[in-house]
């Protein structure tokens, strides 16, 4: 989707209509989970049809700033709008795909089972699973390359495959927006790419996709826009605006080196 791209980039705020339209828009979240707050005041606004990276260090409230817009967290304070309306009744348009599973999975459970809860919210509570279900979740292993996986047990796959079956999973909810939570961390190259191919035909549908990435040198690649990080929000825009070496050296401090940052693509800023 082809967007004009406002001057709203540089700290003015974004006008009204912008946040209605978008996927995803925070205003002034706050999650603490003892006494110092993860993420602060933070305001964002996610752009309808965009890939945009969410990037910050270790600890800089990534995945909590995900999880509050998902309504799993119960932030301290702040707003969240999903396409304009309040997150409650707009949870079946976000799909999720957490960061990768600590979930144990001693408990056997079939990798194509794995994908069919992506129908549930769909099939609502008396919803029954039909074939016509059964070979929608087998597409969606096919699109990340898993389809003859269906049948083995999810704790007997690597962590790579495990990965690409739960963005099968995010896939088989069919979503508008997809939020991910550092989809290419300890996969393989084979499995990278498969994911962002995925990720990029979503995209191109017109889907927007969110994701925490911790790899900087595929940034330029892979995304459109960027969101820095460090409990409160560094920047937000275009790649080409916003990733830059001083907003870097803004998020990570002293733990990113110089030298790291010289071998980047960044913005001429
Ligand atoms: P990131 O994803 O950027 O690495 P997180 O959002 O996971 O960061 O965590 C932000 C901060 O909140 C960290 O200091 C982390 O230790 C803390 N934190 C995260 N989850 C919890 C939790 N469930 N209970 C207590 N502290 C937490
Ligand atoms: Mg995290």
């Amino acid at each position: 989707m082809a967007h004009l791209e406002l001057a709203t980039d540089h700290g003015q705020p974004l006008p009204d209509d912008s946040v209605s339209e978008s996927p995803l828009a925070i205003r002034g979240l706050t999650v603490s989970y003892g006494e110092k707050p993860a993420v602060f005041s933070v305001d964002a606004t996610f752009r309808d049809g965009s890939m945009t990276a969410i990037i910050g260090p270790n600890g800089a409230g990534k995945s909590t700033l995900l999880k509050a817009a998902l309504g799993v967290i119960r932030p301290l304070s702040g707003a969240i709008t999903v396409y304009g309306k309040p997150l409650r009744n707009q949870r079946h348009r976000i799909a999720y795909v957490p960061q990768r599973a600590s979930v144990d999975w001693d408990f056997p459970t079939r990798v194509l089972d794995v994908v069919l809860m992506g129908l549930y919210r769909q099939l609502g509570l008396l919803g029954r699973l039909n074939a016509q279900h059964r070979a929608r979740a087998l597409d969606c292993l096919d699109r990340v390359g898993m389809a003859d996986f269906a049948e083995r047990q999810i704790g007997q796959l690597s962590g790579g495959q495990q990965q690409r079956v739960f963005l099968a999973r995010a896939l088989a909810q069919d979503a508008e927006l997809y939020l991910l939570d550092e989809p290419f961390a300890g996969v393989d190259a084979a499995t990278e790419k498969a994911i962002i191919d995925v990720l990029k035909t979503l995209n191109r549908q017109g889907r927007t996709v969110v994701a925490v990435h911790h790899d900087l040198a595929t940034v330029t690649d892979y995304f459109d826009r960027v969101f820095l990080i460090n409990v409160r929000k560094v920047a937000e825009g275009a790649v080409a605006d916003a990733f830059t070496a001083a907003n870097l050296q803004a998020a990570y401090g002293g733990r990113l080196a110089t030298a790291q940052i010289d071998d980047l693509e960044l913005a001429a800023h």
